[in-house]
C-alpha cells in the first residue's frame, strides 16, 4: 500500500467517513487511493497496478475503459444535465432506458421504476408489492421473506431484507423480514446429494410460508447467486422449487439482479441462467458499468397492470429517478453490451475458460472449495486442503488472502473464510492467467 501522499491520507483520515468502515482501526492504517484506471487495471496514487478482480464493485463489467460511455454521458450533460420525472414529466433519455431496459429483459417485464441505487430499488420493492396487495384487496399480506447472509442493501429497509446479523444489530429493523436458510452446499450440505438439498433448502420457504400463514406473506427475494454473502451458486434443483412455491402459495417472487444482472452470470440476467420467470427484479451497479449511480426495479405486467388499474397516487420516488446523465451512461451500456456481443462471447469463451483456470487451484494446500459461474467465483481458504477445516482458529483465511493478493498486484475481496472474485468480461485468456498467478502468489504467502 502507497505512504507517498501523506496529506491526502491525512485529509481522508481527517474528514471522510467511509462506509462500512472500523472507523478505529481505520485510522490507524493507509488508505489505498485510486486515481486512474484503464481496461481491468487500477492505479493508486503512487502508480502501482493492480487487476481489479473486483470490477469495482461488483459494477464494470465492461472494465474502465470505454468512450462511448464517457461520450454518452458527456454530451447529456451538455444538453440536458438534469431534469426530473415527478408531475407529468420527464427527460427522453429516461423514457429511451426504460424502454431499452425493457428490451432485453424476460417478456414479463414491460415497465421500470427508476431509483440511484440497489438499496433504494429494495425499498421500493416493499413499497411496490405492499401498494400491489393493498390494491388486490389483501391487505394482511405484508411479510418478506429472505435468506441468511443475504446482501440486498444499507437502507434500514434494505438492510432488514439482508440477513447481515452485523447489520441488523445496529438498527431496529422492519419487524415484517423473515429470514430463510441459503443453498450453502459447502457450509450445510453435509453427506446429501446435490440435488437433495437444493430441494430441503428450498422447502425451508414452503415451510416458513405455512409457520406465518401464506394470508400474511407477500414476497420472497434473494440474488441468484448470493453474492456478497460469498457467491452461493445454488444446486440447479433449487430455484424450480423456489418458484414452484412461489406461484402455489400466491407469493411474489423477487429477483435481486444487482450484482448478476448484466451479464455476470452469462446471460442479461441472473434469474435467466437458473430458468426462473420473477415478478420483480432490482438492478443497479452494472447496468452503467458502474460509470454512473443508477438503479431501479422492472416491474412484470402482472404487477404494474394491478397498480395502473386503480386510482391513487404511488407516493414514492426521488428528485433523481430517471437522471438524465445515469440514463445515458446506461442506453451507452446497454448498446455496447448488444452491438459487441459481449455476453455472448464472454459466456463461449472467456467465463468457461475462468472458472476452469480457477478450479485448477482446488488442488492448492489451502483451498477448500472453489466454486462459481460465468464471471464470479470464491475459493473457501481452508487448512491441509480440507474444506471443513479453518486455516487458522482466529483468523479469517479470506481476510489474510486478500492482504496478500493486494500486495502483489490483485484486487480481491474476502468474506470472512472466502476469497471472492468476479473481473469484467472484458478480460482476455492471458488476463485471467495473470490473476490466476497473482492469486496462486497470494495463496502460497498465506499458506
Ligand atoms: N442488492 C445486491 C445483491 C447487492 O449486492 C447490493 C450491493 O452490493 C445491493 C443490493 C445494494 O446496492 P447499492 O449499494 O447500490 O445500494
Amino acid at each position: 500500500m502507497s505512504h507517498n501522499n501523506t496529506s491526502l491520507n491525512t485529509l481522508d483520515k481527517t474528514h471522510f467517513l467511509h462506509p462500512f468502515t472500523d472507523f478505529k482501526e481505520y485510522k490507524a492504517t493507509d488508505t489505498a487511493i485510486y486515481t486512474k484506471a484503464e481496461h481491468i487495471y487500477i492505479y493508486d496514487e503512487a502508480g502501482k497496478e493492480l487487476i481489479d478482480g473486483m470490477s469495482g464493485l461488483w459494477c464494470c463489467n465492461l472494465g474502465y475503459s470505454q468512450p462511448k460511455i464517457n461520450e454518452a454521458i458527456s454530451n447529456q450533460l451538455n444538453s440536458l444535465p438534469f431534469y426530473n420525472s415527478f408531475f407529468q414529466c420527464t427527460t427522453d433519455v429516461t423514457v429511451k432506458m426504460a424502454k431499452a431496459l425493457v428490451d432485453i429483459s424476460p417478456a414479463q417485464f414491460n415497465h421500470v421504476f427508476f431509483t440511484n441505487s440497489g438499496s433504494e430499488a429494495n425499498d421500493t420493492n416493499i413499497r411496490l408489492v405492499h401498494r400491489y396487495y393493498d390494491l388486490l384487496g389483501k391487505p394482511s399480506k405484508k411479510i418478506f421473506i429472505s435468506r441468511h447472509g443475504a446482501y440486498h442493501g444499507s437502507t434500514i429497509a434494505a438492510g432488514s431484507l439482508g440477513g447481515f446479523s452485523g447489520m441488523h444489530k445496529q438498527y431496529t429493523g422492519l419487524s415484517y423480514v423473515e429470514h430463510i436458510g441459503q443453498p450453502n452446499w459447502f457450509t450445510e450440505g453435509g453427506d446429501m446429494d446435490k440435488a437433495e438439498f437444493g430441494i430441503k433448502v428450498a422447502q425451508e420457504l414452503a415451510a416458513k410460508i405455512d409457520e406465518l400463514g401464506e394470508e400474511n406473506v407477500a414476497a420472497f427475494i434473494a440474488e441468484p447467486i448470493q453474492g456478497a454473502g460469498g457467491v452461493i451458486v445454488p444446486p440447479e434443483t433449487y430455484w424450480p422449487e423456489i418458484s414452484r412455491i412461489c406461484k402455489e402459495r400466491d407469493i411474489l417472487l423477487i429477483s435481486d439482479e444487482v450484482i448478476c444482472g448484466f451479464g455476470r452470470t452469462g446471460d442479461w440476467f441472473g434469474a435467466q441462467t437458473f430458468g426462473f420467470e420473477p415478478d420483480l427484479m432490482t438492478f443497479a451497479k452494472a447496468v452503467t458499468n458502474g460509470y454512473q449511480p443508477l438503479g431501479g426495479v422492472l416491474v412484470s405486467d402482472k404487477v404494474a397492470d394491478v397498480l395502473s388499474a386503480d386510482g391513487g397516487e404511488f407516493t414514492h420516488g426521488f428528485t433523481y429517478s430517471g437522471h438524465p446523465a445515469a440514463c445515458a451512461a446506461g442506453i451507452a451500456t446497454i448498446d455496447i453490451l448488444k452491438n459487441d456481443k459481449v455476453i455472448e462471447n464472454a459466456a463461449a469463451d472467456i467465463m468457461p475458460y475462468f472458472q476452469a483456470q480457477l478450479r485448477t487451484l482446488e488442488s492448492h494446500p489451502i483451498v477448500g472449495e472453489v466454486r462459481g459461474m460465468g464471471m464470479v467465483a470464491a475459493l473457501e481458504i481452508a487448512k491441509n486442503n480440507s474444506a471443513k477445516e479453518r486455516l487458522a482458529p482466529d483468523c479469517a483465511g479470506g481476510a489474510m488472502v486478500k492482504t496478500h493478493a493486494i500486495n502483489h498486484g490483485l484486487m480481491v475481496r474476502s468474506v470472512g473464510d472466502a476469497i471472492v472474485t468476479a473481473p469484467p468480461m472484458v478480460c482476455n485468456r492471458e488476463e485471467i492467467d495473470l490473476l490466476i498467478a497473482r492469486l496462486t502468489i497470494a495463496l502460497d504467502y498465506t499458506a
